[in-house]
């Protein structure tokens, strides 16, 4: 494994040199601890629903707060904690530290729903349905409280076992959301079948839209799609205003991106609720 820079300063692992080297077992060991002492920190993306323009859901999105490095991006660490099979102790912080989060905000009546990413290799365990069914009941939490986000390029790869995982998910009443769609090639006929509720269309479409008519149309015509289908569209990486109002106009269901809020600490999203409901409340 090797230790390089990355844009945001952090710093990534690759799998792709020799992996017997001194410096992964030193960040394995970081890693082990880092779970083992709660390093692990969550963020809350709002969800905008553009039809009424308020926040019901947020996206949990993992940090890892290391002692020596600073706040750390998943995209610096989630390959090696899928690599080292790390990655289902990871998912149970974070679905822990989610849920339990989503219960202060329930008794806070505040009922936002939290959407969990999850990776790959723990939408292949025939237990999950029952373990979040578990940790819904002991928080006294309704199953809508919870949503979880699964890749489509993981979604065409596994198609059987996927689709009975996430059947017995959503007949729990959790909502299930395909992420980055648009990436993964998904056939038209295959979405069909599929027990997910949500697309979540990839923000390399999302983002040129404000500047490109070709790329708007495409956005504009995978909504209809969507709706076509019997499912809602959410838009990732909204950054500007431009970009919100095309996508509001043309029936698009939810927005997340920088131009409504980044990932925040509960507290921060709270501050950024309240701000917000006083502001749509003044005359
Ligand atoms: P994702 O689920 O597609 O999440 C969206 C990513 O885009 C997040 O990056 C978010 O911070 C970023 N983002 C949001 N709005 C904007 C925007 O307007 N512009 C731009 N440029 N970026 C925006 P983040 O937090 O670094 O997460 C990266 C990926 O790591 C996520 O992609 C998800 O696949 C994965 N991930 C994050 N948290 C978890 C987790 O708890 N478990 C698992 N298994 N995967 C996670
Ligand atoms: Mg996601
Ligand atoms: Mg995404
Ligand atoms: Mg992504």
């Amino acid at each position: 494994y090797q230790a390089k820079r990355q844009r945001r300063g952090q710093l990534v692992y690759s799998g792709d040199s020799d992996d017997s080297g001194p410096m992964r077992l030193r960040i394995l060991q970081e890693l082990h601890s880092g779970l083992e002492q709660g390093q692990m920190a969550l963020h809350y993306q709002p969800k905008l629903d553009l039809v009424t323009g308020e926040v019901h859901a947020v996206e949990a999105l993992v940090r890892w707060s290391h002692p020596e490095r600073g706040l750390l991006y998943p995209d610096s660490f989630l390959t090696l904690a899928e690599d080292a099979g790390m990655m289902r102790r990871l998912n149970q912080a974070v679905l822990t530290e989610a849920l339990d989060q989503a219960a202060l905000w329930h008794r806070a009546r505040r009922p936002l729903s939290v959407a969990v990413n999850l990776s790959p290799s723990s939408l292949v365990d025939a237990d999950l349905p029952y373990e979040l069914a578990a940790m819904l009941n002991q928080r006294g939490l309704p199953a809508e409280a919870l949503e979880i986000e699964v890749t489509e390029e993981f979604l065409m790869s596994d198609h059987d076992r996927t689709r009975e995982i996430l059947t017995r998910l959503r007949d729990l009443g959790i909502r299930i959301a395909v992420d980055d769609f648009g990436t993964g090639y998904s056939s038209l006929a295959y979405l069909r079948e599929l027990p997910v509720d949500d697309l979540k269309l990839d923000r390399s479409f999302v983002f040129p839209m404000a500047e490109d008519a070709r790329a708007a149309a495409l956005v504009f015509s995978t909504i209809e799609l969507a709706h076509s289908l019997g499912l809602h569209m959410v838009a990732e990486g909204v950054e500007d205003q431009t970009t919100l109002t095309a996508l509001a106009e043309n029936g698009c269901d939810q927005a997340q991106g920088y131009f409504i809020a980044r990932p925040l600490a509960a507290s921060a999203l709270d501050d950024w609720l309240a701000t917000r409901e006083r502001t749509i409340r003044a005359p």
